[in-house]
């Protein structure tokens, strides 16, 4: 029987410390949140800047649903084409300032989408081998030939690039890498693609609405622009709302509405969305204080887990993972501070390489400065 085997194979995951749960929470995600009847602190949310309930944000998806109703009713390119879904393009490209923006359902979509619609059979794809999931499918469903060189690699990218002659090309990087936080060194792949005469796609998940001036995202954070460069972005973390937009040249964007499978075929996200992703521009435009407090609990807490026996990773966002090695450890450490009441993720093989499970922590302005005292106190106690 086909479930026997398939049993077999979730029992292996399980003795490998792979087997993955959900567990539902019983409320909004916040700092506190409740899950099994049990509150606690969490440090495993992308609402960065703790806008996912925020009361703005509910007012304008509720007045958005009682202007548009709550289903978009067809694709974008069919009749599900709203005003709200419209506005929301315009606001979002001169944010980043591209010229044109086009609205995805989901992040994951919006990169399967792009970069199949980019290139193809003899054309070149170049990623980073740190990359998001979401971009490694997408690569592989380009069928573009695959070169994937080692992280932030620029010299050994370059000799890649060097030996590609013909074809389009098309490099692919998140901006802030989702499981390392680190931060892509941007404007040195801009100068590979300005020299080989290649595309940059960048994926700024993380970026987005947490770097640089007014959140508008990491290409105002290195402070740069190019045509050449395709901007992704999500809208379901720092936002806190959900979906995702590809900003670019106009003609690149008239290419995604004619190409991009994951735009055409699905039916577009319901425009109360789109209303309360506008406000959350808004928020996001005046969140000066709401990203200097971040930045404050960022440097709290590498301050404060220095001398543990487990080790945070280079990282200057809110994404700081701690490295504690095999997957075991990892469970038994996230165990551990869950039955002190603290909520942190360890990630595991296959979302990070081998060996190096490590516990996801991240940090949002909604948490207080007692909050990262907290699990730094709780972190040394059980190193102790
Ligand atoms: N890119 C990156 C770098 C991500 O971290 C994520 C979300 N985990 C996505 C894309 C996918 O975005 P979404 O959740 O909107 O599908």
């Amino acid at each position: 029987m086909p479930f026997t085997e398939l049993q077999n194979e979730l029992n292996e995951r399980a003795a490998q410390g792979l087997l993955r749960q959900r567990r539902t929470l019983q409320g909004p995600q916040s700092p506190h949140i409740l899950v099994d009847g049990k509150e606690y602190l969490s440090f495993c949310s992308n609402d960065y800047l703790g806008l996912a309930n925020h009361p703005q944000l509910v007012a304008a998806m509720q007045q958005g649903a009682a202007q548009y109703g709550v289903g978009a009713g067809a694709a974008h390119l069919v009749s599900g084409h709203t005003q709200a879904h419209h506005d929301l393009e315009i606001a979002l490209a001169a944010f980043v300032k591209k010229p044109a923006a086009l609205l995805f359902s989901t992040g994951y979509m919006a990169n399967l989408g792009a970069v199949r619609a980019l290139v193809g059979k003899g054309d070149t794809v170049f990623a980073d081998k740190l990359n998001h999931a979401s971009l490694n499918d997408a690569m592989q469903l380009s069928r573009a030939d695959m070169q994937r060189y080692r992280h932030n690699d620029i010299a050994q990218l370059a000799q890649l690039l060097e030996k590609t002659t013909s074809g389009r090309k098309l490099i692919i990087t998140d901006a802030v890498f989702s499981m390392d936080g680190d931060i892509a060194p941007l404007p040195e792949l801009l100068a590979l693609c300005e020299q080989h005469d290649a595309w940059l796609l960048t994926d700024d998940a993380h970026g987005f609405g947490v770097l640089g001036e007014e959140g508008r995202g990491s290409l105002a954070h290195f402070g740069f622009a190019a045509p050449r460069i395709i901007y992704m972005a999500t809208l379901g973390k720092a936002a806190g709302v959900s979906g995702a937009f590809v900003a670019a040249e106009q003609v690149v964007i008239d290419t995604l509405i004619n190409h991009a499978r994951s735009y055409i075929y699905t039916t577009a996200p319901p425009p109360a969305l789109a209303s309360a992703v506008l406000e959350s521009l808004q928020l996001i435009e005046q969140g000066d204080e709401l990203r200097a407090h971040l930045q404050g609990l960022i440097e709290q807490l590498r301050n404060g887990l220095q001398g543990l026996p487990w080790k945070l990773m280079p990282s200057e966002t809110a994404i700081q993972p701690l490295l504690v090695g095999d997957n075991q450890s990892a469970l038994e450490l996230s165990a551990a501070l869950r039955e002190r009441g603290i909520w942190v993720a360890a990630i595991r093989p296959p979302t990070v390489p081998q060996g190096t499970a490590r516990l996801r922590i991240t940090l949002s302005a909604a948490h207080s400065a007692a909050d990262v005292a907290r699990l730094i106190g709780a972190l040394h106690e059980l190193a102790r």
